[in-house]
């Protein structure tokens, strides 16, 4: 196991122990595709929490979130002005036109995946279609930044400028992360940055991208229940999220199905 470090407590992984996260994150991908297959109206989310749990434990895997620091489920399920965190419940039934992000972290002989995309029930249109789109350019703009000789700052700033020309909320209260053997390592990873600062992107480098724009401003609160956190404003949310380790070639998508 490799101990390789660049600074702080950064873990770099070796290219054997990549590949066994893009085996612990394709499962991650798999679940949340069976997830956004049954997403209609009239399910609720703790019917698509199930379904994540038996694709991810039918592989032999570990819901990564269940238990950690209490959560109580496989997916967070965020509706509408809900951002992150957001509990599936018997009780939250999807209805036509709601907006729900869906987050996944699946455990697979020790490694994690980590990974989220956001729908709209019935297909997206009108400004939810804009804000998802632009959020998910902004991860896709995120991951084209890790190129070899580039700091964290380059992936920070990619992800901030798509937000900005949108003139959209970038919430900087909850940000992306190193992913490792545990779900949240070093380096922080937010959604703004300066280019050429930070972290180098460094060979072996794992982090989680994950931008989380609104159509309001960016001001997050926590409801009671202890997890949940929406927009302070009431606006919709939008939020996309890969697990992508660095190469000797670039970047490298591991969470995909
Ligand atoms: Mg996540
Ligand atoms: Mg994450």
């Amino acid at each position: 196991m490799s101990k390789a470090v660049i600074s702080g407590n950064i873990t770099l992984k070796s290219s054997g122990e990549v590949d066994a996260m893009r085996a612990a994150g394709r499962l991650c991908g798999q679940a949340l595709d069976a997830v956004s297959k049954a997403i209609r109206p009239g399910i609720s989310t703790f019917e698509l929490d199930a379904i994540a749990e038996a694709v991810i434990r039918d592989a032999g895997g570990l819901p990564t979130f269940k238990g950690y620091f209490g959560f109580p489920a496989t997916l967070c399920t965020s509706l509408n002005e809900e951002i992150v965190h957001g509990i599936p419940s018997k009780k939250r039934v999807l209805r036509l036109g709601d907006v729900i992000k869906i987050d996944c972290g699946a455990t697979l002989d020790g490694w994690i995946g980590d990974a989220a995309f956001t729908a709209q029930v019935g297909g997206a249109t009108g400004k939810p279609k804009k804000l998802m789109d632009a959020t998910a350019a902004a991860l896709e703009a995120g991951i084209k930044a890790m190129q070899p000789g580039g700091f964290l700052g380059d992936v920070c700033h990619a992800v901030e400028v798509v937000g900005k020309g949108q003139k959209y909320g970038i919430v900087t209260r909850y940000c992306g992360h190193g992913v490792g053997r545990r779900l949240h390592e070093e380096p922080s990873v937010p959604n703004v940055g300066v280019p050429g600062t930070g972290v180098p992107l460094v060979t072996g480098l794992v982090i989680a991208i994950e931008p989380m724009f609104t159509l309001g401003r960016a001001d997050t609160v926590e409801l009671k229940d202890g997890w949940t956190v929406k927009t302070r404003d009431g606006s919709l949310a939008a939020h996309f999220e890969h697990t992508v380790a660095m190469t000797d070639d670039g970047p490298s998508i591991l969470t995909l199905p």
